[in-house]
């Protein structure tokens, strides 16, 4: 396809060339053959012109068509003329002024002038007052010319009326098809070669034509006519080769910048025109001044031309201000998107390094101000690392809301906010976590400084609806050793944040070496804990639980025992914890209540005096939570054949609270299965006695701190506790009892049933099992865990 395009345009361009070589041929011919058969060379140049032009606008459609119409008709013309010359010449006549060819030169002309006017006026997409004012400008001046040179002496001449009107019509119609050439260069900017070569027409034709007639007009006889023919031959062809060449269809653009604008060399080109009257008149140019009439035109000629003048240097200056307010809102607009873009790349920044909930620094920008403050060496022992975390935070979000949460965060942010120093980095690093940066402070001073920041979660949030809570926080601290990279700083302090929760939460705890130890031994605890119950390293100990009047086992609590292969065994309350933490709790607890329940139903099978022997499992918050846990512990019961009836589950108090809705739907269930509900160490969670009566429990073990002490109060609490307990119908045991004082004060305050060192330690089922044959079950009386 490109090949046959390319093919097409290589025809083109040949033909042409041929065309203007033929042109060119025939008019150096003419010039050097004698002047008597010029006419004969001229109607061959014009027709070659029309046929070019018409073959070119049918071949290559240009828009607008219309004005290569016109060019080609008025070409065509210019041949009827040429040819008539030719006539008269062939026949040896003279040729009479005027004839009918110059009727036929000078119908020509409008049509050249339409077509001009055509091409320029769709090129302007209307009139285009710049261009039209220029043009203007250079017609005047060029008429002051034609006057000086070629109307006037006309005008004086001795010629007869009909010569003398065709004369001044050819001065006439070559002064118009100038305005109009002129607006068309003027105002036209791309300069294709098809373009280039009808200026060359339009400046041929008008050359051509001022010479013949201004010579004609000063001497009577035009000099050297074969010139001005050849020049006018020449123009055919610049016309013919204009529409012959390829780039015709191009249509040409408009000058660059607006027509109003007004370049250099133009300026001085119109200023020039206008100063041609004067200087004409000055020089004298033809003896003008010899007649006054002469002097009034040239002098009215230049007052229209310094009027045009005039209101063009206006339309510039409307021009200059357009284009000066354009810039100006041109200005304002790029500062005006500077400005957005300003703020924009600001709101970026921050967002990048902001939290959105509450508009504190995030984990990223306080480890960028970390790196950066400890890369100072001034930063050691002046600089701590505080971490913020709330306590029971998902408690709050659970039972209000996650809207109340995030209301509590950002009321947490606005109270830290209160309680630190111009200098320091308050972060939010995610959920109910914050970090504070201090900088500037003895690295004793940091303790106190956060002791300070606890203080502040003394008293309730306020919340919207005229709500309040109470939120309390486990912290962190660790002050910057030499050296320190910051992601060892934010390690430690999160260590001593797992320490302060560890011992209880609300409280602050500074980072010390050996919590990195206490770290490692946990990590490796959970990596040896996966295998336990595959390696068989598990065990269940049995404690008695006795009846305090008799001292008989009436129960036993199973208590998970662990001995890692080649290693000391690991205290529960070590690894429990880490069970929870990892879901190990699951298969782990669902083990010991299956070996539990196996246990006690061979115990039962084994002595019909054992039916009333119950036997309790701890069970920890996260498998109460889980969704099976019912259904595990039914397929247990059911699989092991022990009685529900025979089974505690030993709940601690804080699980109870903490996760109400689901812990009750489960309790529930295991109630109805017939198992009973016990709350372990009752007094050391939220102690209110008040829950007692909501709960739905069975049994209450009161925690061993109030039964291994002497002190007074605790025997007030240990007696509300089994009043109360007495008046809800609910079961009684004392943990911890260690000895026979202890067994006593007990047994007088009233409390049916006791654990402990005094009576017994925790044992293995065999060695139970020799314990109940040295201390007899009660008959199936008053089962208790
Ligand atoms: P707990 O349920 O309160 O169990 C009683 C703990 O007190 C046992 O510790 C027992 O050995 C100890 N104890 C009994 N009598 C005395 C005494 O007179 N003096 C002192 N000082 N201590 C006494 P153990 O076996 O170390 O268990 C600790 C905790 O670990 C248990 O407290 C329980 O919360 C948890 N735990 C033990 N086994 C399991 C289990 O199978 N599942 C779950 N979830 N937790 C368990
Ligand atoms: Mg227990
Ligand atoms: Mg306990």
């Amino acid at each position: 396809m490109d090949e046959v395009h390319g093919q097409v345009r290589a025809g083109r361009q040949a033909a042409w060339w041929l065309y203007l070589a033929a042109g060119a041929a025939v008019i150096v011919v003419y010039l050097l053959i004698t002047a008597d058969v010029r006419h004969l060379f001229s109607p061959l140049v014009s027709a070659s012109a029309t046929v070019a032009i018409v073959v070119a606008v049918f071949r290559k459609r240009p828009r607008p068509a219309a004005p290569w119409y016109l060019f080609a008709a008025g070409m065509a013309l210019y041949t009827a003329a040429d040819s008539l010359f030719g006539i008269y010449q062939v026949e040896g006549t003279a040729v009479p002024f005027p004839s009918p060819a110059d009727a036929l030169y000078l119908a020509a002309y409008p049509f050249f002038t339409a077509g001009l006017i055509a091409l320029t006026t769709v090129q302007n997409r209307g009139l285009g007052w710049a261009g039209l004012l220029d043009a203007g400008i250079i017609t005047l001046g060029a008429t002051t010319l034609a006057w000086v040179f070629i109307i006037g002496p006309y005008l004086f001449s001795q010629l007869s009326a009909l010569p003398l009107t065709v004369s001044l019509a050819y001065t006439l119609v070559d002064l118009v098809l100038l305005c109009m050439a002129a607006r068309l260069v003027l105002t036209t900017g791309t300069r294709t070669p098809s373009f280039l070569l009808m200026t060359a027409w339009l400046c041929a034709t008008l050359g051509a034509d001022g010479l013949y007639y201004s010579t004609l007009a000063t001497t009577g006889a035009p000099i050297a006519p074969e010139v001005s023919y050849a020049v006018w031959m020449a123009s055919y062809l610049f016309l013919g080769a204009a529409a012959l060449h390829p780039s015709l269809g191009r249509t040409p653009r408009l000058v660059e910048g607006g027509q109003a604008a007004l370049s250099g060399p133009r300026l001085v080109l119109l200023i020039l025109l206008a100063l041609m009257g004067p200087v004409l008149l000055i020089v004298d140019a033809g003896h003008v001044r010899d007649r006054p009439a002469h002097v009034g035109i040239i002098s009215a000629i230049v007052g229209c031309l310094t009027l045009l003048l005039v209101l063009r240097v206006t339309l510039l200056a409307r021009y200059a201000q357009g284009q000066a307010a354009q810039a100006r809102t041109r200005t304002q607009a790029l500062e005006r998107s500077l400005r957005d873009q300003t703020s924009l790349q600001k709101q970026l920044s921050h967002q990048a390094f902001h939290d959105p909930l509450t508009g504190l620094a995030n984990r990223a920008l306080l480890a960028e101000r970390l790196e950066h403050v400890l890369s100072r060496p001034s930063a050691v022992g002046t600089t701590g690392l505080i971490l913020i975390d709330l306590d029971r935070f998902k408690d709050i979000n659970d039972s209000l809301g996650h809207p109340v949460g995030d209301e509590v965060l950002i009321a947490v942010a606005h109270r830290l906010l209160g309680g630190v120093r111009q200098q320091d980095t308050v972060a939010r690093l995610g959920g109910d976590e914050f970090a504070v940066l201090v900088e500037d402070l003895p690295s004793d001073g940091v303790r106190d400084y956060a002791q300070r920041l606890l203080g502040r979660f003394k008293d309730p949030f306020a919340l919207s609806g005229e709500r309040s809570v109470y939120v309390a926080a486990s912290i962190g601290i660790v002050a910057i050793r030499e050296l320190m990279p910051p992601s060892e700083a934010l390690r430690d302090a999160d260590l001593a944040l797992y320490v302060a929760k560890d011992q209880g939460r609300n409280r602050a705890v500074m980072f010390e070496p050996s919590m990195s130890t206490a770290q490692q031994d946990q990590s490796r605890i959970a990596q040896d804990l996966r295998y336990a119950l595959t390696r068989n390293e598990l065990s269940v100990y049995y404690q008695p639980v006795v009846e305090m009047d008799t001292g008989e086992t009436t129960g036993v609590e199973a208590l998970l025992r662990w001995r890692p292969r080649g290693r000391d065994p690991i205290q529960p309350e070590q690894f429990i914890p880490i069970a929870e933490e990892t879901d190990l709790i699951l298969p782990i607890g669902a083990w010991i209540l299956r070996e539990a329940c196996l246990q006690g139903r061979r115990w039962h099978d084994q002595t019909p005096d054992r039916r009333a022997l119950t036997i309790a499992v701890n069970v920890s918050g996260r498998q109460l939570k889980d969704p099976d846990f019912p259904e595990t512990v039914t397929r247990t019961l059911l699989e092991t054949g022990f009685p529900a009836s025979s089974l505690v589950v030993e709940i601690t108090e804080n699980v109870l609270i903490a996760d109400a809705e689901t812990t009750t739907a489960h309790i529930s269930s295991l109630r109805g299965l017939g198992v009973r509900i016990s709350i372990d160490d009752f007094g050391t969670g939220y102690s209110s006695l008040s829950y007692l009566r909501n709960l739905p429990v069975d049994i209450v073990k009161i925690d061993q701190s109030f039964v291994n002490t002497a002190a007074a109060k605790d025997n007030g609490i240990i007696q509300a506790i089994l009043y109360l307990s007495r008046a809800l119908g609910v079961d009684t045991v004392a943990e911890g009892i260690e000895t026979s004082a202890q067994a006593d004060r007990l047994r007088t305050l009233g409390c049916p049933h006791g654990q402990g060192f005094y009576y017994a330690e925790p044992m293995s089922a065999q060695a139970l099992e020799e314990h109940l044959a040295a201390h007899p079950v009660p008959e199936l009386r008053h089962p208790t865990g």
